[in-house]
Parts: structure tokens; C-alpha cells; sequence
């Protein structure tokens, strides 16, 4: 029997496993009368309008909770299983900035993710992009971009969940909701997420789920886990560390979270916060995901493995390949001069969060009833 969005409120909401990406509202097939949504950003999403479900399963195979297309998936980008291969396929691994001071300075470490996306839309090769806005330290706001400008304004990392999947799905044909969306044809697109984010949109083209089609290109970040403040833990969080969120210039994550405050009398402020003294704030689902490198991207983003002002890359797809080339080709990005060796240690770093992260669900996961 196909299984719908009711199995997926028994099997995934109340496990609290939801991680509010928000595949199966941005995707569902009769979204246009509504029949599921988000009551507020910080909780799973909801029957609005039962009535018009088409029983279709189609946000039941999508949910990243569900892992109902992971043999599919595995086989197309050749994919064995986390314990043998746990940092997914890859060609190659780089470190790498953007030659571009504004992107290099704005960027959470090198710029490149941004500068790369600034490069495909100047060369035609994507209209826009799909990233997240900064608001404050912890805020979230995914949004539409298709400039220099707009992409400046969303460098930086932001923790907490980015809805960006609602966010694509406003482009779709039929729900024009960003105006200027509609004074042209959208057609290529590339899309900044999390892994959680990258692989629900990897379902959809596997199932074929307008408009998955017009995603050129997934832009994979590492996430080895993301956090949830409410107003009273935001205020914990400030008085624990002495920070004020005000005062956060920008959060780098490398072995631990790196806050870097604002300087007072010149000098830099940087605090260095290990990820399990952020355990409180972290998001329930993630307990519950496995995937640090982003293994279905075509090309990996991180800060762990390179020095600060430059991101490790993952070149994964052939797609991804070729655009990373032709941006090095262009003077875009700058990649250091990696020997064999320190190659070495940067993917034994990566597997060994990819290991602990894998060996984290599993222990959660025992505990799930
Ligand atoms: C929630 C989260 C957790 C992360 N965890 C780790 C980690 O554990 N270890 C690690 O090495 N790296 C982690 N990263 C990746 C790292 O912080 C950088 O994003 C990455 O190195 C790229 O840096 P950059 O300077 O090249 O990117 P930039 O050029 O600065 O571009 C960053 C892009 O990411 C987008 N973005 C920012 N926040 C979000 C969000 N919440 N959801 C979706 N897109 C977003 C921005 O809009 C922008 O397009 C995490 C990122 C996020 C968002
Ligand atoms: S119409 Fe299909 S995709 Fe939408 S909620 Fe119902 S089963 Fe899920
Ligand atoms: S994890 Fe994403 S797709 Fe699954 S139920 Fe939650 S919001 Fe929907
Ligand atoms: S840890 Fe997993 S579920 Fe949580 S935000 Fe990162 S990719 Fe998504």
C-alpha cells in the first residue's frame, strides 16, 4: 500500500526525527490547495487541508527520514554504505579561496561556494541560485539569488535549518511567489544545502518531481550537526560563554565551532567552543543523520581540513568536475598547493567526523522506539 504523508507523521514527527527541510511541503503534488504546511519554522509541518491529499506518497519518498530511495540513490552515484565508504565518492579534494576579496572577506571561509555560484551566473550557466540570507548570528532565511549583490548579502554560515526546499519550490511553474521570478523564464538553477537539503532534492529528481529538473547543480555543505535556540536558550547560550549575538562577526566549523566576535580596542575576539558542550542546542533530528559530507552533492563545501580563509572542497560528480575546473581555469578561485601527504590527513580528519557522526545515529537510533 503507498505510504502517505499520515505514515510519515507516525514514522518520522512523532520519533521527533523531522528535520524541517521541508521537502514534502515544497514537493507535495497537490500543494496548490495546500493540503500540508509549517504551523512555525521550529516544528514539523502539518495536515492544513487533508481533504485535497492525493494519496500519492510522493513527500513520503522524498523525506530524507524515510530513506525509501536510498538503494536507488546508492546505485546512481555509485554509493556502498557509510561504514565502508564513509565519506561517499569523490575524485578529488582540494583547499581553496576565492581570488575575490569581497567574497573571500564576506565568506565563512573561503568564499568559495558564492564565488563559484557569481561565476556560473556571469557565464550564463545558471540564472540564479538557491542560498540562505543572513538575518542574525542564528537566523535563517533562504532566498533567491542572481547577483553579485545578493550573493554578498547571504555569505557566511547561518546554523539552524535553512528552509531552502519551500524556497525552490516557489519557483516551480506554477507558484510564482518571488515577483521577480516572474518577468522570466526560470530555467537553471543552482542550489546551496545541507546534506539533509541536497539529498531530499536528489529524491525528487530520481522520482522525476517538478522542478526538480531545473537544478543544474547541488552545492553540498558539511553539517555535522545544527542547532535550535529558543529565547531562553539563546539567553543560556550568552551568559554560559559571555557572548552577546549581537557581537558575532561570523561562526566558522572546523573540529569545534569558532565564534569570531567583534574586536574590542583593535584586537580579535575568537572563541572556540567543542561540539559537545553544544549538545543542548542541537537540533533532535540531526541524532538522527548520518551524512557529514554531503555525499549526493556534486561538489562538498567544509572548513574542516584546510586553515582559516580557506574551504576544504569535495569534487564529486563529473558535473562538478568540469565547473570547478573551468573556475580555477578562470582565476576564480586559488587552490593551494596540497602534497600527498596533507591531502592524506584531510580526508582522515573527514572520515573521522563522517565515522562519528554514522556511529552517533546508530546509538540513536537503538534508543527510537
Ligand atoms: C548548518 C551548517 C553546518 C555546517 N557544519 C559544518 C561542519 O560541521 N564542518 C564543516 O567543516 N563545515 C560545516 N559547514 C560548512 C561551512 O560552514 C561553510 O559553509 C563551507 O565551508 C563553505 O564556506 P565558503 O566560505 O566557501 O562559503 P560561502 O562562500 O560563504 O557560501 C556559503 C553558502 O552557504 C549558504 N548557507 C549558509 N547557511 C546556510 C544554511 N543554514 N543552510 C543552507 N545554506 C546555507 C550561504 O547562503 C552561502 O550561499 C556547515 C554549514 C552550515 C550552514
Ligand atoms: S498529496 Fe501526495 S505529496 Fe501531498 S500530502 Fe498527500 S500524499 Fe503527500
Ligand atoms: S524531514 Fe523534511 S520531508 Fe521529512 S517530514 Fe520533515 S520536513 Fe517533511
Ligand atoms: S545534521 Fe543532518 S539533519 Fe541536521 S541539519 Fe545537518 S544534514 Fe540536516
Amino acid at each position: 500500500m503507498t505510504k502517505t504523508f499520515e505514515d510519515l507523521i507516525k514514522e518520522v514527527h512523532e520519533k521527533g526525527i523531522c528535520q524541517e527541510c521541508g521537502g514534502c511541503t515544497s514537493f507535495c503534488s497537490s500543494a496548490e490547495y495546500h493540503v500540508i504546511g509549517f504551523k512555525d519554522p521550529y516544528s514539523p509541518p502539518l495536515y492544513i487541508n487533508k481533504d485535497a491529499c492525493l494519496e500519492c506518497g510522493i513527500c513520503y519518498l522524498l523525506c530524507p527520514q524515510t530513506h525509501a530511495l536510498d538503494e536507488e540513490l546508492r546505485k546512481k552515484y555509485h554509493f556502498s554504505d557509510f561504514t565502508t565508504m564513509p565519506i561517499g565518492p569523490f575524485q578529488e579534494i582540494y583547499s581553496c579561496q576565492a581570488t575575490d576579496r569581497a567574497f573571500l572577506d564576506k565568506g565563512t571561509d573561503g568564499g568559495v561556494v558564492n564565488s563559484l555560484i557569481n561565476f556560473l551566473i556571469e557565464r550564463k550557466q545558471i540564472d540564479g541560485a538557491i542560498v540562505s540570507k543572513m538575518d542574525t548570528a542564528f537566523s535563517r532565511e533562504a532566498t533567491f539569488a542572481d547577483s553579485k549583490h545578493d550573493l554578498l548579502q547571504a555569505s557566511g554560515t547561518k546554523l539552524e535549518i535553512a528552509s531552502h526546499l519551500d524556497e525552490i519550490q516557489k519557483f516551480s511553474t506554477y507558484t510564482h511567489s518571488i515577483p521577480k521570478l516572474n518577468h522570466y523564464k526560470f530555467k537553471k538553477l543552482a542550489v546551496v544545502g545541507t546534506p539533509c537539503q541536497i539529498y531530499t532534492i536528489k529524491c525528487m529528481q530520481e522520482l522525476g518531481v517538478t522542478p526538480s529538473e531545473n537544478i543544474e547543480i547541488c552545492l553540498g555543505l558539511f553539517c555535522y550537526e545544527n542547532f535550535f535556540f529558543d529565547k531562553s536558550q539563546l539567553q543560556k547560550f550568552e551568559n554560559d560563554y559571555n557572548i552577546k549575538l549581537a557581537d558575532i562577526e561570523k561562526i566558522n566549523i572546523k573540529e569545534d565551532v569558532i565564534f569570531k566576535l567583534k574586536s574590542e580596542e583593535g584586537r580579535e575576539k575568537i572563541i572556540h567552543i567543542p561540539f559537545n558542550h553544544l549538545d543542548k542546542y542541537m537540533r533532535a533530528a540531526c541524532h538522527a543523520c548520518n551524512d557529514f559530507t554531503n555525499i549526493y552533492a556534486d561538489l562538498s563545501f567544509g572548513g574542516l581540513g584546510s586553515p582559516d580563509k580557506y574551504t576544504t572542497v569535495l569534487v564529486r560528480t563529473e558535473k562538478g568536475k568540469k565547473i570547478f575546473k573551468e573556475a580555477i581555469d578562470a582565476g576564480i578561485i586559488r587552490c593551494a598547493d596540497l602534497s600527498e601527504e596533507k591531502k592524506k590527513k584531510m580526508i582522515e580528519l573527514i572520515t573521522h567526523f563522517s565515522i562519528s557522526k554514522n556511529k552517533r545515529k546508530i546509538e540513536f537510533m537503538k534508543n527510537l522506539t
